[in-house]
């Protein structure tokens, strides 16, 4: 058995080296490579992740799997080796089902429409990317008919993103968010707007992206198995245990856009550099949901990075290094400011209690499009509807309406926001069980010390990598499935305090 099961392990490592040298071309394409490398970038991309598919799919996996079914009902469900095979069984029994024809077709079209997107966006040009869109819902539609039997169309596309959630779990539990959501939102935004004229001075970037890489290093984040770069539009990414790298991008006339990018993608990056060394290079080695991924980005950059605490500590630093700009501000009106809830455009770039609006919007139209009930040409329009319905105001253009997001333009449609919302709630339901097991955690952060959280966090969600499913680690670290209750309770807490919410 032991053969066998070593046998299986080369394999996996074999795959996860391909999918690596894919990884590491989309980092370069989205970093450093001049545009006139995207049509080659693209078919290079087609030909590994073809590769990596052909791999994973082998028979011979199949047949591994099937030969060490017995070792694995000798193990303990927890034990590392019976994990293994039973991750690699569920994600080998989904991509036998995609064909690799299908998958390289797919890939070449979404580099290719990646990169007119790049351009389209600044030139505001939906039309430009109208075509490619219409075929990429084609794909994401036939990818989620190679699963019959769905309850819905969308579940089959949520399933490798957030496994254990269906379309109808996401509708339910954003349907009971949004009833505390929007009364919460609007007694904010009806009031008068906070004044953040502190944070759009003029800061340089050198020193922007330097105090940000300081607070990362302070949560954590190890430099040596690390690095960060700028791009386009920010993310985390890992080529081994040993190289997990994130990415920012920095506006001179506003403070919070890097700092804040940063203190996010550090959180994804937490997470992978905190995965059992033993996984390295298998199914194992990763965040084992969209979901749990984003608690972690939200949880370091909203709960931790925008909280009094955390400034009372770094605040005086922060003023240090940019004191003509802030000197004069004093640490309430910073705090305010790095919290203003308003009606804004950009998702990326929402408040909190705002943010997750942005994301059932996009979710619901994921559903409405791929049940047909909405064309793509009918994007921007509903998107604009939508938008006076939910926020009180129209966004004047597409660049900063359907055009935003990445997501739809380097990827399929369907499955890919609902983790932001999963995110926010998680992580305040996490933090709120950390919070309980040691209730030294809030002094501790307001004296620049994060070891108590960061170790918890570890031992309960990051060392795991994707051993559990999302249910399980909830179930696990939090003794209880999921729960908006915790999420609610920090907005009306922290929110009660900056806005009067009656
Ligand atoms: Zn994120």
């Amino acid at each position: 058995m032991q053969a066998k099961y070593q046998e299986l392990k080369t394999r996996l490592i074999e795959v996860n080296d391909i999918n690596s040298a894919l990884g590491l071309l989309h980092w370069d394409q989205s970093t450093y490579m001049p545009p006139g490398g995207a049509a080659a970038r693209a078919r290079q991309s087609a030909t590994l992740s073809r590769i990596a598919h052909e791999k994973f799919t082998d028979p011979a996996i199949g047949k591994l799997l099937d030969a060490l079914t017995p070792y694995e009902q000798s193990l303990d469900y927890d034990s590392d080796e019976a994990s293994l095979i039973r991750v690699t069984r569920r994600k080998y029994e989904r991509a036998i089902k995609i064909p690799s024809e299908f998958m390289a077709e797919v890939s070449t079209h979404i580099s290719e429409l990646y990169q007119v997107w790049t351009e389209a966006r600044p030139a505001n040009d939906f039309e430009r990317v109208r075509p490619y869109l219409e075929k990429t819902l084609e794909y994401s539609r036939k990818s989620a008919n190679f699963f019959p039997g769905y309850d819905h169309i969308a579940d089959p596309l949520i399933e490798p993103r957030d496994y254990g959630m269906k379309a109808a779990d996401v509708s339910h539990v954003f349907g009971e968010l949004r009833k505390e959501l929007v009364p919460i939102a609007s007694v904010i935004t009806s009031q008068p707007p906070v004044d953040d004229s502190c944070l759009h001075k003029h800061f340089p970037e050198e020193k922007q992206l330097k105090f940000g890489m300081d607070v990362a290093k302070k949560f954590g984040y190890d430099l040596s198995r690390g690095r960060q770069d700028k791009t386009h539009h920010p993310f985390m990414t890992k080529f081994s245990l040993g190289d997990v790298r994130i990415t920012t991008r920095s506006k001179e006339d506003s403070l919070g856009e890097a700092l804040f990018c940063t203190m996010h993608e550090t959180g994804h990056a937490l997470y992978e550099q905190g995965i059992c060394m033993g996984y390295e290079g298998t199914p194992l080695a990763r965040g084992t949901s969209a979901g749990v991924h984003e608690s972690q980005s939200r949880l370091w950059e909203n709960i931790v990075g925008r909280s009094k605490g955390f400034w009372k500590c770094f605040y005086p630093q922060l003023q240090n290094i940019f004191p003509e700009q802030l000197n004069s501000v004093e640490l309430d009106t910073f705090h305010r400011a790095i919290n203003k809830v308003e009606r804004s455009l950009i998702r990326t770039e929402a408040d909190e209690v705002t943010y997750n609006l942005h994301v059932m919007l996009r979710f619901d139209f994921e559903l409405a499009l791929l049940e047909g009930e909405m064309e793509i040409k009918d994007l921007p329009d509903a998107w604009r509807e939508r938008f006076q319905e939910d926020f009180g105001i129209v966004p004047p253009d597409h660049k900063d309406g359907v055009l935003q997001d990445v997501h739809w333009y380097s990827g399929l449609i369907g499955g890919s926001f609902q983790g932001y919302t999963l995110g926010n709630i998680l992580g305040a339901q996490f933090y709120a069980t950390a919070l309980k097991a040691h209730p030294e955690i809030t002094e501790e952060i307001e004296k620049g010390e994060f070891n108590t959280l960061h170790n918890w966090l570890k031992n309960n969600i990051y060392q795991h990598g994707s051993k559990f499913t999302a249910p399980e680690i909830i179930e696990r670290a939090t003794g209880q499935s999921l729960t908006i209750e915790p999420y609610i309770n920090y907005l009306r807490t922290k929110y009660g305090e900056l806005y009067s919410l009656n």
